[in-house]
């Protein structure tokens, strides 16, 4: 496995790779690794001959009230999980190498990006699809994947791909949770004992959503609000949203049908936790 820190040395490597006709597997994180980041990997090995993992922490996507600062990181244990998952090449620029003096080219997805976490964290998705084209420029992948995680994110990141004409399949895949159902994040690090216990009600209130669906429940409303009362009784746990959307176009939906995502942003403690579940409505 090599280290690549250089926008340069990292095309470099993609255009001989292309040129053994080999095909490359990207996957974009920030680092800090769980079981999470490691399911894209394996998968891309899969998939793939030459696997590419970015650990950048990006600047941009963060606001200024953020945890850019304290943002968790251990690149000598990402380099050695990364090379157990097969992992060939890990790009880690610097700031300055990604954003360089005088950079002033942002992109922006303005639809989708409009909702849950758009909405809470104006900015964020900007700094995200900027930094994940440049990286797509930079890494020139086949195939690039994505954790279900961060619904909205992936979303986004398909439609910019498909609005740019991006040369690039996008792959998603599927959360990856610990035994009693909390979703593995990065930021999970930063809860005290108490609050890990009480981020369980990410997962008791999205297992609560499923069971009013599959007991016939179909307002919207009434689903957010039962989950907002549910979520009250949690002392550590602040509301940022509670939404329930329509899968695809993210837009809330009042009569539940088709494809709906449920989708939560909590914070506990000073930690802010998003979750999601997504479930298809049977026709009656
Ligand atoms: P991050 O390092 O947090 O930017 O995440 C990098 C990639 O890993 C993103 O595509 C995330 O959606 C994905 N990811 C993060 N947490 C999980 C998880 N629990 N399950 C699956 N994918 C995840």
């Amino acid at each position: 496995m090599r280290i690549i820190k250089t926008v340069a040395g990292m095309r470099r490597f993609s255009r001989s790779a292309h040129g053994l006709g080999k095909k490359i597997g990207f996957v974009p994180t920030m680092g800090f690794f769980h079981e999470g980041h490691l399911s894209l990997i394996r998968r891309a090995r899969k998939e793939c001959d030459i696997i590419v993992v970015s650990i950048f922490v990006n600047p941009t996507q963060f606001g200024p009230q953020e945890d850019l600062e304290r943002y968790p990181r251990d690149l000598s244990r990402d380099k050695r999980l990364a090379r157990e998952c097969g992992t060939d090449i890990i790009f880690a620029p610097s700031v300055a190498e990604m954003y360089p003096e005088g950079y002033s080219t942002f992109v922006e997805e303005e639809q989708l990006s409009r909702y849950l976490c758009g909405r809470s964290r104006p900015g964020h998705f900007r700094g995200v699809s900027t930094v994940v084209l440049k990286l797509f420029n930079i890494v020139m992948p086949d195939i690039a994947y994505f954790g279900l995680k961060d619904a909205q994110q992936a979303l986004i990141i398909k439609r910019m791909v498909s609005d740019l004409n991006v040369d690039v399949r996008i792959r998603v895949m599927p959360i990856v949770r610990e035994p009693d159902g909390l979703a593995l994040s990065s930021r999970n690090q930063y809860l005290a004992p108490d609050e890990r216990e009480a981020a369980l009600i990410l997962h008791k209130a999205l297992t609560a959503a499923k069971i009013m669906i599959d007991t016939g429940e179909r307002s919207g409303s009434t689903m957010r609000s039962g989950l907002r009362k549910l979520i009250a009784r949690e002392k550590h746990a602040r509301i940022d949203y509670v939404e329930v959307v329509d899968a695809d176009t993210l837009e809330r939906v009042e009569r539940l049908k088709g494809k709906v995502m449920i989708a939560l942003a909590i914070h506990i403690g000073r930690t802010r936790l998003i979750d999601n579940i997504v479930i298809r409505i049977p026709r009656k």
